[in-house]
């Protein structure tokens, strides 16, 4: 699933081939792939695109309309959504799994193809796109503070809140493994103790979503580049995909659970399960109000 540094890399290829375009027609096919409220995208014939930019997963492609027309075209890739950039002089024959078609002035076509279409396609103006995104900050923008404050308090385990487009946007299943490795946290940590360490947590987040960019992304199975190449950070994960394989780091063996529905990869040696603070009926929370570390479930305190 095409997660930040994917669609990162797409949006700064489209920025190479969009800008300045003018929007002959468009159409999309699997009328499905709309995101409620939105406007049809044949309503962008005679449009200017303006601007290629990211917000969380989602491409925003900025336009100058003529009239009333809408000014923002959304496209969000889902887990197989790719987008294809064809030159005037390189127009690929029709891949499968075609859905959506922009052509320009000048000959050159740009194309949503989607096998599984859980993507979407939104086209309306800029208020109504905030409100559609409706996504928290992503790992560049949001702050130690800001983070710390949406995980104090949870209960979910911080890979559910890191997943989280609302708390935190643009991270997936692959990055938040792979960040959670680095910090050495274990992935059922309660969000309310990972707030401690939100500073390590942001830190490793960026250095993960910077080096996969540089990399163009990864590719397991479906995420494409606009012109169809691969991205490189696959060969460069240190946990995600790897369970029964050594961890880079310590040696122990990576292992594979299953936390909200999601293949879930860490180094039960490295990330050590999260220490049980209070008995399942909740009378005893000594460890909590005295401010101790929390002690795992069967630890006795000395008198
Ligand atoms: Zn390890």
């Amino acid at each position: 699933m095409p997660e930040l540094p994917e669609v990162e890399t797409v949006v700064r290829e489209l920025r190479a081939h969009l800008p300045g375009r003018n929007i002959v027609r468009a159409s999309l096919t699997a009328s499905d792939l709309y995101r409620r409220g939105s406007s049809k995208i044949s309503a962008l014939a005679g449009a200017r695109i303006e601007r290629v930019d990211r917000r969380g997963k989602a491409i925003v492609i900025a336009l100058r309309p003529r009239r009333d027309q809408p000014a923002r075209l959304v496209v969000h890739l889902g887990m197989t959504g790719q987008l294809e950039w064809n030159a005037a002089s390189a127009i690929r024959e029709k891949p499968k799994h075609l859905h959506g078609r922009i052509h320009f002035s000048d000959g050159s076509e740009l194309r949503y193809i989607d096998p599984r279409r859980f993507g979407f396609i939104f086209v309306g103006t800029p208020e109504a796109v905030d409100e559609t995104l409706q996504m928290g900050p992503d790992p560049f923008d949001i702050t130690v503070e800001e983070l710390a404050q949406r995980l104090f308090g949870r209960k979910a385990p911080i890979k559910s809140l890191l997943l989280d487009q609302h708390i935190v946007s643009g991270l997936g299943n692959i990055y938040v493994d792979e960040a959670l490795h680095r910090v050495k946290m274990h992935p059922l940590t309660p969000g309310s103790r990972a707030a401690k360490q939100a500073a390590e947590i942001l830190d490793a987040a960026r250095v993960i979503l910077d080096r996969a960019i540089t990399a163009r992304g990864t590719t397991i199975r479906d995420y494409r580049r606009t012109d169809g190449a691969t991205g490189e950070f696959q060969i460069k994960l240190s946990v995600y995909g790897r369970d029964g394989e050594k961890c880079p780091r310590c040696a122990g063996t990576i292992k594979r659970i299953v936390v909200s529905q999601r293949g879930t990869h860490f180094c039960p040696r490295c990330q050590r399960a999260p220490r049980v603070s209070a008995k399942k009926d909740g009378t005893s929370r000594a460890g909590r109000s005295r401010r101790e570390a929390p002690r795992p479930a069967g630890y006795k305190q000395s008198r």
